[in-house]
């Protein structure tokens, strides 16, 4: 997706120790989402202000939705307003630039954003919602899932799920 959306640089960061809530066994994080991921955000975004102010970036862009927010508290525009200010506060470079933090899909459903990405004709077959890696979504994740949901009540056909995969249509 990075170079058809004409990315200069498309940079991989690896993060091997990071685990979600299912995979965790402990008796405080009983009641979160099974993809809950303990401070999650603070650690891409910071990783994120790191790279923009090595990169001379004006902007931090997110992708998180309406539905996002509703699951995760660090989605939330409370969390990005206090972690805006934590990034100016730790970095003189990105608060003298005014390096901000924009979420342009959070006043919108998963369902509009497939929508609105239909409309501009993006290519959604290059999209990436499973949360496991591989070469092919796994269909049965939460991600999968709700992208399934989401292309059924946007009414946009999934080119990833039109596609013929070993002989029938998934
Ligand atoms: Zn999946």
């Amino acid at each position: 997706m990075g170079l058809a959306a004409g990315i200069q640089e498309h940079r991989f960061v690896r993060l091997p120790d990071l685990k979600e809530a299912g995979d965790i066994h402990s008796a405080s994080l009983v009641g979160r989402p099974h993809v809950y991921i303990p401070g999650r955000n603070g650690i891409f975004y910071s990783w994120a202000a790191s790279y923009a102010e090595e990169a001379d970036a004006d902007l931090i862009v997110g992708g998180h939705n309406k539905d996002d927010v509703k699951l995760f508290e660090d989605a939330s525009s409370k969390f990005f307003l206090l972690l805006q200010q934590a990034i100016w506060a730790g970095s003189p470079t990105l608060r003298k630039r005014r390096t901000r933090i924009i979420l342009p899909l959070s006043e919108m459903t998963k369902a509009e954003v497939v929508k609105l990405a239909s409309s501009l004709k993006v290519p959604l077959g290059l999209t990436w919602s499973c949360h496991h890696g591989g070469r092919d979504h796994c269909w049965e994740c939460e991600g999968c899932r709700a992208r399934v949901a989401a292309f059924g009540r946007a009414g946009v056909s999934d080119p990833l799920r039109t596609t013929v995969s070993s002989g029938k249509i998934q």
